[in-house]
């Protein structure tokens, strides 16, 4: 794919600007932007959105001259903090793309381990790499303008997300649980069939992309607006699953990270 592939958009007839946009990655497995080059059904409508001037996973060329840095991956390594507030000056609008730019991710897993030496070891073993102790999200070190949420994102969300700071309208991301999208798609709920789920308290905006594969969720997305996590204790519960196992779910992408870190605190405290 080349930059120069691109051709230039209208709106009703009337040439639209393009801005500059550029795709990064920090610690991650780069699945988010692969979200976007796999789209192939309609990535020459995206590109024709965009002027792309950096974009390492599907072109060679790079251009330091971009307006909106979309940023995937958390924050793991001394280098990407440099790395980050340098794009940061670059950038108008710096987008956490993805999780592990929003929350930390499944990388953030290993904060809950005490001894960062032990983790470095089991993962790398003899192959050590210089990692910072603790994986963080991007707005731990620069100001974010705007979170894509999901892991992966989804690309339709994306290319909506883009088309509206393309026109100039209004983003508006999701406030209500997955369960509503689950419900409008007719899937049959998985508590009925026996499976856990984050659906009730995790923000929508997916399609309900697990429960419609009949996958529960796993809260990739974060906290829905007024996320009741009483009610999901509840509801895990009822349906004869542990503590333990909505935690597992809650703390595997990092957006729940202060609702499982009371769960668990009142868990010890009960001990
Ligand atoms: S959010 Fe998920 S898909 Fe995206 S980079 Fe992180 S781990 Fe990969
Ligand atoms: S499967 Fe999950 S998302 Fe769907 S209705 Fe049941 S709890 Fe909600
Ligand atoms: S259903 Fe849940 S885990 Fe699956 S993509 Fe949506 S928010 Fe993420």
């Amino acid at each position: 794919m080349s930059a120069n592939q691109t051709v230039q958009r209208t709106y009703l007839g009337i040439p639209v600007s393009k801005p500059k946009v550029a795709f990064f990655e920090l610690s991650s497995c780069e699945g988010c932007q692969l979200q976007i080059v796999n789209n192939e059904a309609s990535l020459l409508d995206f590109l024709s959105l965009v002027d792309v001037r950096a974009f390492r996973e599907a072109m060679t060329e790079k251009n330091e001259d971009y307006d909106i840095a979309f940023i995937e991956g958390s924050v793991t390594r001394s280098d990407e903090v440099d790395r980050i507030k340098t794009i940061r000056e670059r950038a108008k609008v710096l987008v956490a793309f993805g999780s592990c730019a929003c929350f930390g991710g499944v990388n953030q897993l290993k904060n809950r381990f005490n001894d960062p030496t032990w983790v470095k070891k089991e993962v790398y073993g003899s192959h050590a790499i210089e990692t910072n102790d603790i994986a963080q999200p991007l707005d731990a070190h620069v100001k974010v303008d705007l979170q894509i949420f999901g892991c992966p994102v989804k690309k339709e969300e994306v290319e909506k997300i883009v088309t509206n700071v393309v026109l100039g309208k209004a983003i508006v991301q999701p406030k209500y649980p997955v369960c509503m999208e689950c419900k409008a798609n007719e899937n049959t709920c998985l508590y009925d069939l026996g499976e856990p789920c984050l659906g009730p308290i995790t923000r929508g905006g997916c399609d309900s992309w697990c429960p419609n594969n009949r996958f529960g969720c796993w809260g990739c997305r974060g906290p829905a607006v007024d996320a009741n996590i009483e009610q999901m204790k509840e509801i895990m519960k009822k349906n004869g699953f542990s503590e333990e196992t909505m935690l597992d779910r809650l703390e595997c992408f990092g957006g729940f990270s202060q609702h499982a870190g009371e769960m668990r605190k009142a868990i010890k405290t009960k001990a």
